[in-house]
């Protein structure tokens, strides 16, 4: 039986688990790190991840975590002359209401912790301080956000925008990156670094001096001092092989992405939401069917908003992608999720009134076109888990949600803190589960009335 000695075994090589390794191999260069999984790295939730980031919270922690993984993101593209195709193009919220007073306050108070992130108001037809989106060098894009309260600015420069939208918000440290290109960049380093990658799944954990993991179908086994479960949306798995439990839950959502034969998307366009509930436009018709038919009257109800668009591929590219959050179902994950055949019409319906435009491919979406789907894996309150876990020397980096490709960086470098005992940021504690036991952050966590899900 091949037996493989190390100082740290982590679970799981999505971008979290290789983060985490980069990481632990930057700050202890002679620890010996193994990086175990049953697939090749970054082909489940990892791949499935539309790949954009922003740093704006309603919460000021998650602001400064997310803001520090963008920093981190910058550095390594600066220095691999961009590998990661990181732009910084933003994030529109879109809404058609005059009154977004709840999400200024919000915007003020996840911000409060940067500085010279100023809020910029334009409530006239012309503005000179607005800057519009540029796929040009993320350096110089502007930073802070901008909210344009006045029809005509937001016509004169989102034009294709359905006419009936009153109220914008710009944030602009955001956009979008190549998440396989960062995780293959911190995979390579980690590999140079002397760590090493091992194949199987994880069945068995026992403990005596160290722990000791086997694989199933292969003959092996991984001794290590210390453990990191990184293993996605199955990091409750690998708690229970622990003996301990995590509070978390998954949930499936899914994205398409297609050709846009059209050129209807500009190519600068901005990931953009359209923040307002919804009834999708059927025709009069497939109402009457839909709402006859027990599996499927949801679909003729109220939906909720959140739907994104935005250009996939670069200035050169002709792809767009389309998600919606709207399942809200907990289910026990599997390795290959079933998705939902009528997605890709329900999120085109749904793009398409913020982007009438996109209704010429109601009934001919292009055959070049991808739908897929992966777990968001979360706790209540949308907030990751990083840090110890019980059994003493296990750690967890999971729970990444919708946030997992934005925050790795900063995920990884938090856990690798906690594995090596170096000092952590401020907000070390809350990320882990030590939270739960601070009543006073969980009662302010389950007043907020956002949890940043997009
Ligand atoms: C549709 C969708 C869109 C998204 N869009 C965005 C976005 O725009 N921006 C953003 O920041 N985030 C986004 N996310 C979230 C992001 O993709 C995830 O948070 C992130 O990929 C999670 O990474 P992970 O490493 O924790 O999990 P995973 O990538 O799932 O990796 C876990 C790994 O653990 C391995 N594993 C599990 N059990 C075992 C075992 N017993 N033995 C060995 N190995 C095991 C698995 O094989 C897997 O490779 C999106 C997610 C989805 C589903």
């Amino acid at each position: 039986m091949a037996n493989h000695p190390c100082d740290v075994a982590i679970v799981g090589a999505g971008i979290i688990g290789i983060s985490t390794a980069y990481y632990v191999t930057k700050l202890r260069p002679d620890l010996r790190v193994a990086l175990i999984d049953s697939l090749q790295p970054m082909s489940m939730t990892s791949a499935q991840s539309g790949e954009n980031y922003r740093n704006w919270w309603p919460h000021p922690f998650m602001t400064a975590f997310t803001d520090h993984s963008i920093s981190l993101m910058e550095s390594i593209a600066t220095t691999t002359g961009n590998v990661i195709n990181m732009n910084r193009n933003g994030y529109v919220l879109a809404t058609r209401t005059n009154d977004i007073s709840q999400l200024q306050d919000e915007l003020v108070r996840g911000y409060q912790v940067l500085e010279n992130n100023d809020i910029r108001q334009h409530d006239s037809p012309t503005s000179a301080s607005y800057s519009p989106p540029s796929s040009d060098h993320w350096n110089s894009a502007p930073q802070g956000v901008d909210v344009i309260t006045h029809s005509a600015l937001i016509r004169t420069h989102f034009p294709t925008y359905d006419s009936t939208v009153k109220s914008l918000v710009h944030i602009r440290r955001a956009g979008d990156i190549s998440g396989q290109q960062l995780g293959q960049f911190m995979l390579d380093q980690f590999k140079q670094a002397g760590g090493k990658r091992i194949t199987g799944k994880v069945q068995s954990i026992e403990k005596a001096n160290r722990y000791a993991m086997t694989m199933q179908g292969s003959n092996s086994t991984v001794n290590a001092d210390k453990i990191v479960n990184a293993a996605g949306p199955f990091i409750n798995e690998i708690a229970g092989l622990l003996g301990t439990q995590l509070p978390i839950f998954n949930t499936l959502q899914q994205k398409i992405a297609f050709e846009d034969t059209q050129s209807i998307v500009a190519r600068d366009m901005p990931f953009t939401i359209d923040l307002d509930a919804q009834w999708i436009n059927w025709s009069d018709e497939e109402r009457e069917l839909l709402s006859a038919d027990d599996h499927f009257r949801w679909l003729t109800e109220e939906m909720p908003g959140a739907i994104h668009c935005r250009p996939d591929g670069g200035k050169q590219g002709k792809w767009v992608k389309l998600g919606w959050a709207f399942n809200h179902a907990q289910v026990s994950p599997e390795m290959n999720p079933q998705l939902l055949p009528s997605f890709p019409e329900i999120v085109l319906r749904g793009a398409s009134r913020l982007h009438p435009q996109l209704q010429t491919y109601l009934n001919d979406l292009p055959s070049n076109r991808v739908h897929y789907g992966g777990y968001y894996t979360m706790t209540d309150e949308n907030w990751p888990l990083i840090g110890p876990m019980e059994p003493e020397n296990t750690f967890v980096a999971g729970a990444m949600s919708g946030f997992g490709t934005m925050a790795a960086c900063a995920a990884g470098e938090l856990c690798a803190q906690w594995v090596t005992e170096t000092s952590r940021p401020y907000y070390a504690d809350a990320f882990s589960t030590r939270r739960y036991r601070d009543r006073i952050l969980m009662s302010e966590l389950s007043a907020q009335r956002s949890r940043g899900i997009l």
